[in-house]
C-alpha cells in the first residue's frame, strides 16, 4: 500500500490565540472529516501534524485516518520557521518510505506550511538543506496568513504560496474546503503520470489567493506588527494568561493643514495559557518593549475576573488586580502595594506573536 504523506506545519505563535486557534482546530478536524468520505483519499492519504512556535514539535505522526484524532493546539511565543523546516524534513527521513529496487515508496511528500509572522530564528541552514535535498522530492505549499508574513521567506522554499486573510467573514470556511478539496485532488491523482506535479484546488479570492511573490522585503527578526500580546499570571489562581490587542486603522483625521492616520492597537481579548505556553516559548526571547499610551482598552481577568490585567509588579512580570491596594505577585512572590490612579503610561515587554 503506498501512503500518500501530508505534513500540516501550523504556526501556533501568540498571534493565533483566541477565535484563530480553535478555527484551525476545528479546520483540522473537518477537513479529515470530510477526506473520510473520499474513498480514494480514505485509502491513501495519512496525515500528520507538526506545530512550532519558539520550537517545533509533531503533535501527531503520519496516521491513517480513520484513526486520525485532531490534536488541540498549544500556543506559544515566537516563530521558528527554521526549527519547524528542520523537524519536517526530519520527519520526512524518519516516516516517509522511500522506494528502491526492491518494493516501491511512499507517493510524494506534500507539505502544507501555515504561518502568520516574521521567522524569529535562523533559517539559512534549514533552507540550504531543504532546497539541496528536499526541494526536488517534496511538494511544499506555503499559506501566509494575514499581512504580516514573511513572504519573502516563503519564496526561497517554494513557488506554491498562498495568501490567506483570517479576517474576511466566511473566509476560514472558504479556507478549509480549498484545503479539503486540494488534498482531495492530490490523492485521486497520485500515480497518474500527465497529472503533473502539484495540483491544488482553484482558489476562491474572497479570503484565500495565490501570492505573487514578494522578494523586495528585508526579513526582520521583529515582533509581529499586527498585535501585540503580553503574558501575565492570575493574582488568584496563579494561572498564566494572554492579553492581545491588534493593530486598527481607523479613518484619518483631517484638519486644515494636515492629515492625522489614526492607527493603534485595540484589545481583543484575555485568554487563559497554560503552563505548557512556556515549553513552546523560546527561553530569554522577547518581541520588544510596548507602551501602554499606544494600547487602547483593556480585558479582564480570564482566570478570576479581576479588571485589571496589565498591573506591572517590580520584578518587571504583569498579574491580575482588583484595583489600587496590597496586592502578592504570583511571578516573584513580593508583596506589592498599587497606588489608585495610576494613569502613568509604562513600558513592557511584549511577546513575540
Ligand atoms: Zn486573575
Ligand atoms: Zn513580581
Amino acid at each position: 500500500m503506498r501512503r500518500l504523506p501530508v505534513f500540516l506545519v501550523l504556526d501556533v505563535s501568540e498571534s493565533m490565540a483566541g477565535t484563530n486557534r480553535e478555527q484551525l482546530e476545528e479546520a483540522i478536524g473537518t477537513i479529515v472529516a470530510t477526506l473520510r468520505t473520499n474513498a480514494q483519499a480514505l485509502d491513501t492519504v495519512y496525515l500528520s501534524v507538526i506545530a512550532f512556535a519558539g520550537i517545533a514539535r509533531t503533535l501527531v505522526d503520519l496516521c491513517e485516518l480513520p484513526a486520525f484524532r485532531a490534536p488541540p493546539l498549544p500556543i506559544g511565543g515566537g516563530t521558528a520557521l527554521g526549527a519547524a523546516l528542520e523537524l519536517v524534513m526530519d520527519e520526512i527521513d524518519r516516516q516517509v518510505v522511500r522506494g528502491d529496487s526492491t518494493r516501491k515508496g511512499d507517493w510524494r511528500p506534500i507539505v502544507y506550511l501555515f504561518t502568520d509572522g516574521k521567522p524569529t530564528d535562523d533559517v539559512n541552514a534549514a533552507r540550504e538543506r531543504w532546497q539541496s535535498r528536499y526541494l526536488s522530492r517534496v511538494d511544499l505549499v506555503a499559506v501566509a496568513m494575514g499581512e504580516y508574513a514573511d513572504q519573502a521567506v516563503l519564496a526561497t522554499l517554494t513557488n506554491h504560496i498562498f495568501t490567506f486573510d483570517p479576517k474576511v467573514t466566511g473566509g476560514f470556511e472558504v479556507f478549509v474546503r480549498w484545503l479539503t478539496e486540494s488534498v482531495s485532488m492530490q490523492s485521486e491523482r497520485v500515480g497518474d503520470p500527465d497529472a503533473g506535479r502539484i495540483s491544488l484546488a482553484k482558489v476562491d479570492n474572497r479570503a484565500i489567493a495565490l501570492a505573487r511573490p514578494r522578494t523586495d522585503e528585508a526579513p526582520s527578526a521583529d515582533a509581529d506588527a499586527d498585535c501585540v500580546v503580553m503574558v501575565g499570571r492570575c493574582q488568584n489562581t496563579a494561572r498564566p494568561y494572554l492579553v492581545k490587542y491588534d493593530r486598527y486603522q481607523g479613518d484619518a483625521v483631517s484638519t486644515e493643514f494636515l492629515e492625522i492616520p489614526v492607527e493603534g492597537y485595540r484589545i481583543t481579548g484575555a485568554y487563559p495559557l497554560t503552563e505548557e505556553y512556556f515549553d513552546w516559548t523560546r527561553q530569554g526571547a522577547s518581541g520588544g518593549e510596548a507602551s501602554t499610551a499606544d494600547l487602547e482598552g483593556a480585558a479582564a481577568c480570564p482566570c478570576c475576573g479581576n479588571p485589571i490585567t496589565i498591573a506591572q509588579c517590580r520584578c518587571g512580570h504583569l498579574l491580575c488586580l482588583a484595583g489600587p491596594g496590597e496586592a502578592h505577585c504570583p511571578w516573584c512572590h513580593a508583596d506589592v502595594h498599587f497606588q489608585g490612579g495610576g494613569e502613568d503610561d509604562f513600558t513592557i515587554q511584549r511577546g513575540q506573536g
